[in-house]
């Protein structure tokens, strides 16, 4: 049996069957045998069945809120508005079906157009630090374009894709999604070399995303990777610095820092910097840690002791810490949110991805050094560019190597916008139309009218 803590309590949340290689198998000849009826549904039909699931989970949100709040430790609050999230992929995706477009291209002897045919199986393996809405991502485009689904949930945070499953199989036709919770060397494993599947969908990390794309070579897969990140928040002095010191919690402490879009560098223009922490400081303290149920709590637990002691080793004793905030006492697996400053640049803090509620401050002295430091990293997922001077927002924001990138806002992840990482931090586009092209092949048809 599967044993689901509660980060928060560190007690046993549920129990459930911990599945391996076989189950998997079985998911994968479910998933073949329903593809062809599910790609022959027409479109307007698929989507209309697509608009119930959504209604389906709508209906659910406050129970997946609270199950996800208390499986992956985030504040309801948090829980909440990501459930609506999945909700508008649903929403967003549910009428593609009739908008898989193709082209008509001119050529001699007769017509060739393009049409986009589904991939087959799929499988989404996916992490638990935003369990049902990273897998709302890949789920909603991959059934919209005519894939059916296995979906393998992180073993940690497996109940709301569990819960997800069973609403599926009220309107959708048996087979079309299919969950598996069980580990990755095993489940996860099996599906990226499994011969029945197409295409693998992976967020995770780059260590992980680095073995899942040299297994699929085998089978010559589709893969997609979503990766980690290292994500640079540059403010330069003539910044709205109260606006940037009241945002930048949030960008790095948002889901206790374990978001693949953290921005847990803060670079900041060196004649700013004193200010800049003066404002930042009073906002680090006052992060409510606490209950994840409670309705004002900002920031909860880390997911695991293991993740808490990871990121513990990030600031060992003696590290520069500028300022911290406050954790309770008591079970739960708390990290107060942490600010390091002066910091050598090449400390692992630096460096390295944390995935906790650890950031750091670098000065830069004009406007090509910001560049330089931003870029000096494997990875290039988001980052934000605060300044008043539009020109110069502009040119850094085209100028740093990252797949998503907000100016004057920390925000960078829309359901109508793709989203994805340059670099290390992965291949292909998720959300936006972009994610459809991930989920199915262009063929291209020749209809000869002469000869
Ligand atoms: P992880 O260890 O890479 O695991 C991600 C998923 O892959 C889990 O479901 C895991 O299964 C599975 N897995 C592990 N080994 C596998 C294998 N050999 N073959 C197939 N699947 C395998 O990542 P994590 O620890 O869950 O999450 C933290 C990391 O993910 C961070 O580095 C973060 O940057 C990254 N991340 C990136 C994004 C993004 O959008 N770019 C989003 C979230 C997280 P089990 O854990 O169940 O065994
Ligand atoms: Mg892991």
């Amino acid at each position: 049996m599967l044993q689901v803590i509660e980060p928060a309590t560190e007690t046993v949340l549920e129990q459930i069957p911990r599945a391996g290689a076989a189950e998997a198998d079985a998911a994968v000849a479910r998933a073949k045998a329903a593809h062809p009826g599910w790609r022959a549904i027409a479109p307007a039909d698929r989507a209309k069945l697509l608009y119930e699931l959504a209604d389906l989970v709508e209906s659910a949100l406050d129970e997946l809120a609270l199950l996800e709040a208390r499986n992956a430790g985030k504040p309801i609050t948090d829980a909440r508005g990501e459930m609506g999230m999945v909700l508008d992929t649903f929403r967003y995706y549910a009428g593609a079906p009739e908008r898989m477009l193709g082209d008509t291209i001119p050529v001699g002897g007769g017509q060739a157009f393009t049409v986009r045919e589904p991939l087959g199986v799929v499988a989404l393996i996916t992490p638990w630090n935003f369990p049902l809405t990273i897998a709302a991502w890949k789920m909603a485009p991959a059934l919209a374009a005519g894939n059916t689904i296995v979906l393998k949930p992180a073993e940690l945070t497996p109940l709301t894709a569990l819960r997800f499953e069973r609403l599926a199989s009220e309107v959708l036709p048996p087979g079309v999604v299919n969950v598996v919770a069980g580990p990755g060397s095993t489940v996860g494993s099996r599906l990226v070399a499994h011969p029945d599947v197409a295409k693998v969908a992976f967020t995770g990390s780059t260590s992980v995303g680095r073995a899942i794309a040299a297994s699929a070579a085998h089978t010559i897969k589709r893969v997609t990777l979503e990766l980690g990140g290292k994500s640079a928040n540059v403010i330069f002095a003539d910044a709205d610095l109260e606006r940037a010191a009241a945002a930048a919690p949030t960008a790095v402490f948002g889901n206790a820092g374990q978001d693949c879009c953290a921005r847990s560098r803060i670079l900041v223009q060196r004649s700013a910097v004193e200010r800049f922490m003066a404002l930042l400081e009073p906002h680090v303290r006052a992060i409510v840690v606490g209950d994840p149920l409670d309705e004002d709590t900002q920031m909860g637990p880390l997911i695991s002791a293991s993740q808490r002691d990871a990121v513990a080793s990030f600031v060992p004793a003696g590290a520069p810490v500028a300022f911290q905030g406050s954790v309770p006492c008591g079970p739960g697996y708390w990290f107060a949110p942490t600010v390091l400053y002066p910091v050598d640049r090449g400390a692992r803090a630096v460096t390295e991805e944390i995935f906790g509620p650890v950031a750091v401050v670098i000065p830069f002295e004009d406007e090509a050094e910001a560049i330089e430091i931003a870029n000096d990293t494997i990875y290039g997922l988001s980052g934000s560019v605060w300044t008043e001077n539009g020109a110069r927002a502009l040119r850094v924001a085209r100028a740093m190597e990252t797949g998503v990138l907000s100016i004057n806002t920390n925000t960078s992840v829309r359901v109508a916008t793709p989203f994805g990482g340059f670099k290390q931090s992965g291949v292909g586009r998720e959300l936006g139309p972009h994610a459809l092209d991930a989920y199915s092949e262009v063929k291209s048809i020749y209809y000869a009218t002469e000869g």
